[in-house]
Parts: C-alpha cells; sequence; structure tokens
C-alpha cells in the first residue's frame, strides 16, 4: 500500500445542470464605455449605447427593419455561391457558406429588398456581417445589381448600408468583378436621374470602400465607424510613417472630405428620408389619396428630376 495515496475523494465539479440562476445573454458590457448593458434595452435603443452612444454592430434583418416603415419585398432570397473556384484554405469555402447560412438564416452577405422609408418606396441594400465578414463574391454583387436595375425599372431611389470586409478572396478575381458590375449598374442609376445613398457602418473595408460606398449621390457614416481600404498596419508598412490619431474613422474621414454626414443610428432613417425628398423623391405611390391622378398615368411616380430645385429644409 502506497503511503501518500489519496484518500479523500477529489471536489466536485460542479453538476452541469445547476448553473448559475443569471441566464446567459441577458446582459452585455458595453466596448465604449465599459457599462453594463440589458440586452433589452439596448435592443429598444437599435443597438447604440445609452450611456456613450457606442453603436453596436447588427445584422442585416435588423437594419432593414430600422430603415424601413414596415415590410419590405425580399428580391433574390435564393441565390447562392456556386463556389466557382472549388476553393479551399484552412476550410472549404462550401463548409463556410454552409456555416453562414446555418449561423445568419441568409444565403449570402446581402439582403436586397424594396420597402418604404417615409413612405418613399426605395431599394435597400442591407450587408450581413455575420456571413463570412460580410464579404463581396458573386452573389452580392449579382443581388446588388439586381436591385439597382429593378430600382431604375420602377424609379425608386437606391439605398446601400455597407458592412463588409471587402472582396471574397474565396472566389479570386470574380469577386473583384462585382465592383465593376455594381459601379456600372449605378452609373445607369446616375443617368436615369435617380438618388443613391451609401450608409457606412463599422466596418467598411477593402473592395466594398474601393468602389460602391464611396459612389453616394450622399455618403452617410455611422459614428466611429471603422471605414478604409487596406489596414492601418498595412498601410504603415508601405509608406513608412506613422499614421495620425483616430485614422480610418467616420470623424477622421469627414474632417478630409471623404464622406458628407455622420448620423446616429436612431436618427438614420429620418436622414434618409430628408435626403432622399431634397433629391426629389416623393411618397406618391404609397399615397394614392394624395395624388389620384397620378397612380393611373403610366409615367412611373417615384421621382421628378425637376424637384432637386426645392430648398432644403432646415434641420435642427
Ligand atoms: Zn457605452
Amino acid at each position: 500500500m502506497a503511503w501518500f495515496k489519496k484518500t479523500r475523494k477529489p471536489m466536485a465539479a460542479p453538476a452541469k445542470d445547476k448553473a448559475s440562476r443569471v441566464p446567459e445573454g441577458l446582459w452585455v458590457k458595453c466596448p465604449g464605455c465599459s457599462n453594463i448593458i440589458y440586452n433589452k434595452d439596448l435592443a429598444t435603443n437599435l443597438s447604440v449605447c445609452p450611456k456613450c452612444a457606442h453603436h453596436f454592430r447588427i445584422g442585416a434583418a435588423d437594419r432593414l427593419r430600422m430603415i424601413f416603415d414596415d415590410t419590405w419585398t425580399e428580391y433574390d432570397k435564393d441565390l447562392v455561391s456556386t463556389d466557382p473556384l472549388n476553393f479551399t484554405d484552412t476550410k472549404p469555402y462550401k463548409a463556410r457558406l454552409k456555416a453562414g447560412i446555418e449561423n445568419t438564416g441568409v444565403k449570402d452577405a446581402v439582403i436586397v429588398a424594396a420597402g418604404a422609408i417615409d413612405g418613399i418606396e426605395t431599394v435597400v441594400a442591407a450587408m450581413e456581417y455575420a456571413f463570412i465578414g460580410g464579404s463581396m463574391g458573386v452573389v452580392v454583387g449579382e443581388k446588388i445589381a439586381r436591385g439597382i436595375e429593378r430600382a431604375i425599372d420602377a424609379r425608386m431611389p437606391v439605398v446601400i448600408v455597407c458592412c463588409s470586409g471587402g472582396a471574397r478572396m474565396m472566389e479570386g478575381a470574380l469577386s473583384l468583378m462585382q465592383m465593376a458590375k455594381i459601379c456600372g449598374a449605378l452609373a445607369r442609376l446616375d443617368r436615369a436621374g435617380l438618388p443613391y445613398i451609401a450608409v457606412l457602418t463599422d466596418p467598411t473595408t477593402g473592395g466594398v470602400t474601393a468602389s460602391f460606398a464611396m459612389l453616394g449621390d450622399l455618403n452617410i457614416a455611422e459614428p466611429k465607424a471603422l471605414i478604409g481600404f487596406a489596414g492601418p498596419r498595412v498601410i504603415e508598412q508601405t509608406i513608412r510613417q506613422t499614421l495620425p490619431e483616430g485614422f480610418q474613422t467616420s470623424e477622421f474621414l469627414l474632417d478630409k472630405g471623404m464622406i458628407d454626414l455622420i448620423s446616429d443610428r436612431r436618427e438614420m432613417k429620418a436622414v434618409i428620408a430628408q435626403a432622399l425628398r431634397f433629391m426629389g423623391a416623393t411618397a406618391k405611390m404609397t399615397q394614392p389619396a394624395e395624388q389620384p391622378a397620378a397612380s393611373e398615368t403610366a409615367e412611373p411616380p417615384a421621382l421628378a428630376a425637376d424637384a432637386v430645385a426645392t430648398p432644403l429644409p432646415t434641420r435642427a
């Protein structure tokens, strides 16, 4: 018999079913001010910290809920990537797609839909960061381009909410081609005299910044969003200079004239609606009672190019 044999029972591990009485995920710590916020309070505040106005990332569906008046019609819901390069990095691209679809409930990193923003019928594309970093592959490009074409046919303005890590490397050069495809569609939208508003949220980087995110008639950003092309480390190594304070934030870019406006998420819908009205959009389509004749004419009613000259309403 061994002299030092342990006879006492080791301390029992806490039973799995006897977990803490505080349920998981009820509270969240704000990365901005370190305050603990009740999840429901955060949700009612559009995922903006009530104490320091830190903007939490939100999904594409939440974004549409925030922008549209009520319901919306989603376009090209079932487009999925075919993995054209049969690509594998640390894991197969097909497995990444499958996981993305399971985790987010969408089939690629964007939702394109039409609905009313304060009565103005608009096509909105909202990017989903939780789906492979909101990266832009063939499906994202195709969905956005088709959405813009639909907007041109129905004479509706376009809003794209950008939230992306850039082009999707698993689709190689095909993902880069989406930049040109979307920009081409936006040029046609412009020639049709229809407005496009880009909403830049945290993060907007890479090929998305280098294409449609910066092409809005108005580029609106959320506060303190990371907006850039390459990451700061790569830039520092390339130009061999220390980058200034606040580099690649919304505030820095506003200061340098790269974006037009910074808007709090809680005011975003009102700002977009006001901007669309300023650019000539009207709410005719959803208010046929006010304009009974307009709804029967063949002329699409959403926008009038000559209305651009209306004076800008002042905003507090
Ligand atoms: Zn906070």
